[in-house]
C-alpha cells in the first residue's frame, strides 16, 4: 500500500447542513426518540444524557418535533454557521509548527502524526512511535508509547478518535501525549507517574473516518466501509450483536456483518492482547460530560462494579478539581444499551479496566461536536489529572491497608473468573486462557441478546473476582496505619485489586 496523503482541501464541498437545529429533549422517551430518529433526527453525543437529549433535527423532521409531548428547547436553529465558521477558521491555519500554538486549534491527521513524530524526535529516551495496524483505505493507525520506567512496569492505553467527529477527543489525547512527555522531569506527579507507570496514546482510532469527517462530512461517526460505514465502537465482539447496536448499514450504530469485521477494531483487539503490561484502557469519546465504565451491553453490573465506580469516582474528582467541570461517573448502560462496544471488550475479553470519558461539554447548555478550541487546553488539564489517578492507582505507589482479617479480598482464590459466562457455557471472560489471541467471537453465540448471561455478579461476596492470587501478602491486621484521607486510603485499596488481576492476567 503506498503512502496515503491527506491533505485537507479547503475547496472541496463538504456536505452542508442548512436549517439543521440543535434541540434538546427533557426526559426523553425513548419511542419518540426513536420516531424522531426515523424521521432523520441524530442523536448528538454518543449516547442520550442521563435527563436529556441533544438531538441534531434536519428541517423535514421539524414538524415532528412540533408533534411530539417532549419538552424541546432549539440550543442552535441552524448549525450551518458554525460549521462555516469553523472551516474558515481552519483554512487559515497555514503551516502547523509544533510548538506551544499546537493546541490553539483542531488539526488534520497529517498534522496529528507529524505532532506524534516530532515528540518522538525530541524525547527519544522515553517514547517509541508504536503501529496499532492498519484502516480500511490504508491509513496507518499510529501512536506513542511512553516509558520511563521499568519495562515491566504496568502500562495505560489511552485511545481517541474511534468515532470520526469527535475532535475534541483527538486533540485532547495528543495533548495527554504531549504534556506526559513534555513535562516528565519537570512536573512531580507525572515524573511519579511514568516512572512507575508506561502509557500509549493513540489519537485517532478512526483514521478514514476523521479525514473524511475534515473533508466532507463534518459530522461523520463511523468508518469508511462502503461509504455507509460501521460503527467502530458497536463491532467489538463481546456481545456483539446486541440491543443498542444495529443491522441496518445506514444507521449510526451499524454493528457491521460480523464481530471485528472491520480493520480498525480488529487491529485495537490485536494490539492490546499483544501488550502483557496493560492494565487499563481509557477510551476517549466526545461529548456529555461522563465517565462510563462496562457493562454497556446490559444493565446488569460487573462484578467488579464497586471497583469501578470507586476508580471512577476518584477520576472525576481529581478532573473537577481542575476547572470545576463535573463529570458524571456511571455505568454506560445506565444511559443506554450498547452492546458490542470497546470497553465491553477490553474489560471482559482483554481483562482491563475500562473508562469511557465522555468528554466537554455536557447536557446542560448548547452542545456539539463542534465547540469552541480554547476547550482543548482544558479539556485536556482536566483529563490528565484523571490519568494521573489511574497511574496511581496502576502503580501501587501505595502500600494496601491493612486488611483486618475478617476482610474478603483475598480469600476467593479460586479461578473462576466470574466473569461474563454467557448462556453458552464458556466463560468468555477468562483472562487467562484468551490472552494470546484474538479468539474472542468465537465464544459468543451470537446475536447475545437478552439470553447472554451477566456475571455472576449477585453470587460472590466477595465479589473481587480474583481467580488465583492466592499468594497476595496476607496483610498483618496487627498494626494501625497512620491515618490518611479516604481517598488514598481507597486508593490503595483499588491497588491492591489490581494487583489480584494482573496476576490473574498473567496465568
Ligand atoms: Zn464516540
Amino acid at each position: 500500500m503506498g503512502v496515503v496523503t491527506v491533505a485537507w482541501n479547503a475547496n472541496a464541498a463538504p456536505r452542508r447542513y442548512d436549517g439543521h437545529a440543535i434541540v434538546r429533549i427533557e426526559a426523553p422517551q425513548p419511542e419518540e426518540i426513536a420516531a424522531l430518529v426515523s424521521a432523520g433526527a441524530v442523536i448528538l453525543g454518543d449516547r442520550p444524557g442521563p435527563d436529556s437529549v441533544h438531538l441534531r433535527v434536519p428541517p423535514q423532521a421539524k414538524a415532528m418535533l412540533a408533534a411530539t409531548a417532549a419538552v424541546a428547547e432549539t440550543l442552535v436553529a441552524d448549525v450551518q454557521p458554525g460549521l462555516d465558521a469553523e472551516r474558515a477558521r481552519l483554512a487559515l491555519v497555514g503551516p502547523v509548527t509544533h510548538g506551544a500554538s499546537f493546541f490553539d486549534d483542531f488539526r488534520d491527521l497529517a498534522a496529528i502524526n507529524a505532532h506524534l513524530d516530532a515528540l518522538a524526535a525530541a524525547h527519544p529516551g522515553i517514547t517509541e512511535i508504536v503501529s496499532v495496524g492498519t484502516s480500511l483505505e490504508g491509513r496507518p493507525i499510529r501512536g506513542i508509547a511512553i516509558r520511563a520506567g521499568a519495562a515491566d512496569g504496568p502500562s495505560l492505553l489511552l485511545t481517541g478518535t474511534m468515532h470520526a467527529r469527535e475532535w475534541l477527543s483527538t486533540m485532547t489525547v495528543t495533548c495527554l501525549a504531549d504534556t506526559l512527555i513534555s513535562e516528565h522531569g519537570a512536573d512531580p506527579a507525572i515524573t511519579t507517574a511514568l516512572d512507575a507507570v508506561g502509557i500509549i496514546v493513540v489519537p485517532v482510532l478512526n483514521p478514514d473516518g476523521y479525514v473524511y469527517s475534515w473533508e466532507a462530512e463534518r459530522y461523520w461517526r463511523k468508518n469508511r466501509r462502503d461509504g455507509v460505514g460501521v460503527d467502530l465502537n458497536r463491532n467489538f465482539p463481546f456481545e456483539w450483536g446486541g440491543e443498542g447496536s444495529s443491522g441496518i448499514p445506514e444507521e449510526e450504530n451499524y454493528r457491521g456483518t460480523a464481530p471485528a469485521s472491520e480493520p480498525e477494531a480488529a487491529a485495537l483487539m490485536a494490539f492490546i492482547l499483544a501488550q502483557d503490561t496493560l492494565v487499563a484502557h481509557v477510551d476517549y469519546h466526545s461529548y456529555g460530560q461522563l465517565l462510563l465504565y462496562p457493562w454497556g451491553y446490559t444493565s446488569t453490573p460487573t462484578r467488579d462494579a464497586a471497583e469501578f465506580q470507586a476508580l471512577a469516582e476518584a477520576q472525576v474528582d481529581a478532573m473537577a478539581a481542575v476547572h470545576g467541570r463535573q463529570y458524571l461517573p456511571l455505568q454506560g448502560s445506565e444511559l443506554y444499551l450498547a452492546a458490542g462496544v470497546a470497553d465491553d471488550w477490553a474489560y471482559a475479553d482483554a481483562g482491563l479496566m475500562a473508562f469511557v470519558p465522555e468528554l466537554r461539554p455536557d447536557f446542560e447548555g448548547p452542545g456539539d461536536f463542534v465547540v469552541d478550541p480554547s476547550n482543548i487546553r482544558g479539556t485536556c488539564e482536566e483529563t490528565l489529572a484523571g490519568v494521573l489517578v489511574l497511574a496511581e492507582w496502576a502503580s501501587e505507589g501505595l502500600e494496601p491497608p491493612d486488611t483486618t482479617g475478617a476482610d474478603d479480598t483475598d480469600t476467593t482464590g479460586q479461578g473462576t473468573e466470574s466473569g461474563p459466562t454467557d448462556s453458552t457455557g464458556e466463560s468468555t471472560s477468562s483472562n487467562a486462557d484468551t490472552t494470546g489471541a484474538v479468539t474472542t467471537s468465537a465464544d459468543n453465540s451470537f446475536p447475545g441478546g437478552e439470553a447472554g448471561g451477566p456475571p455472576g455478579d449477585s453470587s460472590e461476596g466477595d465479589g473481587t473476582g480474583g481467580s488465583g492470587g492466592a499468594t497476595e501478602d496476607e496483610g498483618c491486621s496487627c498494626t494501625t496505619e497512620p491515618r490518611r484521607g479516604p481517598w488514598l486510603l481507597m486508593l490503595a485499596m483499588l491497588g491492591l485489586l489490581r494487583r489480584r488481576r494482573a496476576l490473574t492476567l498473567r496465568q
